[in-house]
């Protein structure tokens, strides 16, 4: 699984975090930022829960 995350868009409103803490996290500007370890299949449907809790769909992935 391939996760994207759109800087750009994203407001910091933490939803992935709170959804997936063990993908995602949060720069000091509350910008979204990818931990080292993402992506891996068991976190797969955390990560949808936070494509979908996204409020301004910032996530996007792509399964291989
Ligand atoms: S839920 Fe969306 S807007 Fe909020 S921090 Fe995550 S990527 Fe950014």
């Amino acid at each position: 699984m391939r996760i994207e995350i759109d800087t750009d868009r994203c407001i910091g409103a933490a939803r992935c975090v709170q959804h997936a803490p063990g993908v995602f996290t949060q720069d000091d500007d509350g910008v979204v930022e990818l931990l080292p370890v993402s992506g891996e299949p068991a976190d797969a449907p955390l990560i949808q829960e936070a494509v979908i809790a996204c409020p301004v769909q910032a996530i996007t992935v792509e399964q291989p």
